[in-house]
């Protein structure tokens, strides 16, 4: 049978919410820390060679961020707090240049901190160039930049249904500073969040109750839309852990949610109003086990190389077979022609160039 009479047949076996499988090609090494330690990963892409671009994950037992290369490898391993989740953008004004900017929070202390990546090497620069006290237990963290201003932000969820969104700025002391752009309640536990620059929405994962749209900027107010519910009338089930967003051309493109309980991920489309489009689980397969439990994640559409070379998806696995916690990557070309129809391979979104 042609393959798309087989995705066709396959469709009308399953029905549209099933999820389809893939398979990972890399994993990472496992995080230092035991138990329920890894989390989040954040995707940095290398300006001058993408085979080098790096992940960056958390390790919230205790540990603090881990780098990986593309093959999996942890390069680099800094034992700076129980970091939760960690989100970064590119071209943060710094010293007369243009850094690289990383912000993760830590519930140790509840402070937003930041770091910053070293270009040449993809990784992480030991001194901290921040630290953001915040206002509330920190639980989930991302990151912001205004296509309107061109401000950036730190985003932090609680444990208690709060949400502090700060503007981030450099100190004049070669550091970043924060300043309290607005605080508002969400609800119940809130924990993955992701934004969306070009089009200035602020996705927040209401953690058992569903998916919340906000706007970006820090005087949208709190009018809010429910993109997806977890439980009976949604396609989640709780807890919705992490958000992240594929960007395509023309403002088009994907918002991607962990759904932890189904150990599934669903598809919206970035545009209109997100209207659902597939959900997929990472199966076994290649010698590296199935994702499962999975809290956080993180996609680019950008050519990285001969083992990514049309997009990226990474996700944090809940029980990684034979050791601690770690990532898995998933190839997004893979991803896009497990869907029926198959969902948009894009290459040109450049991060570093963002679109007015
Ligand atoms: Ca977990
Ligand atoms: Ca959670
Ligand atoms: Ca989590
Ligand atoms: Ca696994």
């Amino acid at each position: 049978m042609r393959p798309l009479a087989c995705a066709l047949l396959a469709l009308a076996l399953t029905g549209r919410d099933d999820p389809v499988t893939v398979q990972a090609t890399v994993e990472t090494d496992p995080v230092p820390s035991a138990g329920d330690a890894a989390d989040d990963p954040a995707i940095w892409i290398n300006p001058d060679d993408p085979s080098q671009s790096r992940i960056i994950g958390t390790d919230k037992a205790g540990g603090g961020l881990a780098v990986y290369a593309m093959d999996g490898r942890q390069i680099q391993y800094i034992a700076c707090g129980k970091m939760n989740n960690v989100d970064l953008r590119y071209g943060f004004p710094l010293g007369g240049l243009k850094a690289d900017i990383v912000v993760s929070g830590d519930r140790r202390d509840d402070t937003l901190r930041v770091l910053l990546v070293d270009q040449e090497t993809g990784r992480l620069k030991e001194a901290p160039a921040g630290a953001i006290r915040l206002g509330i237990r920190v639980y989930g963290s991302c990151m912001y930049r205004s296509a309107r201003t061109g401000k950036y932000y730190g985003v932090a969820t609680s444990p208690d249904g709060e949400l502090e969104q700060w503007e981030l700025f450099e100190d004049g002391r070669g550091g970043v500073g924060g300043r309290l752009a607005r605080k508002f309640r969400v609800g119940g536990t809130a924990e993955g969040c992701a934004a969306d620059d070009e089009l200035g929405h602020l996705y927040v994962a209401e953690e058992r109750f569903g998916i919340w749209k906000y706007g970006a900027e820090p005087d949208a107010g709190t009018e809010r839309t429910l993109v997806d519910r977890a439980g009976p009338g949604g396609r989640l089930t709780g807890d919705v852990e992490g958000l992240a967003i594929y960007c395509a051309t023309n403002g088009t493109g994907y918002l991607l949610a962990s759904s932890q309980g189904s150990s599934s991920f669903a598809v919206y489309r970035r545009e209109g109003g997100n209207e659902y489009v597939m959900s997929f689980r990472i199966g076994p397969g290649r010698g590296i086990d199935a994702v499962t439990d999975c809290d956080g994640i993180d996609v680019v559409g950008a050519a990285l190389g001969d083992r990514f070379p049309r997009g990226l998806f990474v996700a944090q696995d809940g029980r990684n077979e034979g050791g601690n916690q770690n990532f898995k990557f998933v190839r997004w070309d893979e991803i896009a022609a497990a869907a029926a129809p198959p969902l948009a391979v894009d290459t040109g979104w450049n991060p570093r160039r963002p679109r007015r």
